[in-house]
């Protein structure tokens, strides 16, 4: 690794591919030392990144978010956008392999020249995937990148983390048995800003329709996170490349909106507002763990608790006010 932060931003300013893809590696590395550096190049990217629209696609495995990034995706790049494609992939950290964001499943885009597709970074917890996907959002745009697409499976809290990093975000769906609301979390359905029923073709176009219908009843239910936009459903076939526009449509004209209204500021700044909060609590609580005193007292500390001859209260006081006891001196 290069120990100069420079090498790295001024790689990823000219959109050297090579480099991007190294800064990206800076970034994701474990290393302290990478860590250091990275922080430095993050912060000098900075003010040039923010202008991409930041989308984000969820979707159960065989939904189709693959075929449809791809077909989505080519069709951006056609009309002279720059795609990049990242994945939050929390089956990655278990497994060691990451389901999404292969470079193979989108064979057309992993070879044009205007997108970029990065896998899923594999370690570590659902956040610390989290943190090295929006770092490396932020380097992509910094490269040119103008639509960044952000892709998740729906494991555990992964749809609102990924969510909570882009502007729209876009639940894909499949017509199913007929239920189809079984098949979809409260959770996820609050933040939808469209859903998309794919696979609309063939056969299969009444059901897709009837599955609209149903998601429309869906999100009646819920308060809609904006006032000014009521999220729509929409059909479309990845396959056959039909309704694609007509998503893309919707995006910019959210967008539009949103900006006009002053939303997208605020919840761009509300989003780099928690996620400093969720920043400070994971340093905070490495601090904790950390100390050598804590360390020392904790298991003693802990049987006296589980053995009930300290409250849970004094315990905690007394551990977090050994923290405190540094700042003091
Ligand atoms: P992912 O797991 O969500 O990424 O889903 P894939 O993109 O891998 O698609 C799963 C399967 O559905 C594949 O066999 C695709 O060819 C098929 N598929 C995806 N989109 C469509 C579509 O619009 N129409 C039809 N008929 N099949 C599709």
């Amino acid at each position: 690794m290069h120990k100069d932060p420079s090498y790295y931003i001024q790689g990823v300013l000219d959109n050297n591919r090579l480099m991007l893809a190294r800064t990206i590696t800076l970034v994701e590395s474990i290393l302290p030392s990478h860590q250091e550096i990275a922080k430095h190049v993050i912060n000098e990217l900075l003010p040039y990144t923010g202008k991409a629209v930041r989308l984000g696609i969820t979707g159960v495995p065989g939904a189709g978010k693959s075929t449809f990034i791809e077909s989505f995706g080519t069709m951006l790049t056609g009309m002279g956008h720059r795609v990049a494609v990242l994945a939050i992939d929390p089956s990655s950290t278990r497994s060691g392999g990451s389901i999404l964001g292969d470079k193979t499943r989108m064979e057309k885009l992993a070879v044009n020249d205007m997108a970029f597709i990065r896998p899923s970074p594999s370690g570590g917890s659902l956040g610390g995937v989290a943190r090295k996907t929006r770092e490396t959002m932020l380097i992509c745009e910094a490269a040119g990148f103008d639509v960044i697409i952000v892709e998740t499976v729906g494991v555990g809290q992964s749809e609102t983390t990924v969510a909570s990093m882009v502007d729209f975000f876009l639940v894909l769906q499949i017509a199913g048995a007929g239920d189809e609301l079984q098949g979809i979390k409260k959770g996820v359905l609050e933040v939808a800003d469209a859903i998309v029923v794919n696979k609309a073709d063939g056969d299969n176009v009444s059901r897709a329709k009837l599955a609209k219908r149903q998601y429309e009843t869906a999100l009646h239910l819920v308060t809609p996170s904006s006032p000014n936009w009521t999220p729509p459903v929409m059909t479309c076939s990845a396959l056959e490349e039909v309704g694609l526009a007509e998503v893309w449509e919707t995006i910019n004209n959210h967008k539009q909106i949103m900006t006009a209204s002053g939303e997208l500021d605020k919840k761009r700044q509300d989003q780099a507002m928690s996620w400093m909060w969720f920043l400070v609590n994971e340093g905070l609580e490495r601090w904790f763990y950390q100390h050598p005193e804590i360390q020392k007292l904790l298991p003693g500390v802990r049987k006296s608790v589980e053995d009930g001859r300290m409250a849970p209260t004094r315990a905690a006081d007394e551990l977090v006010a050994i923290l405190g006891k540094d700042l003091l001196l």
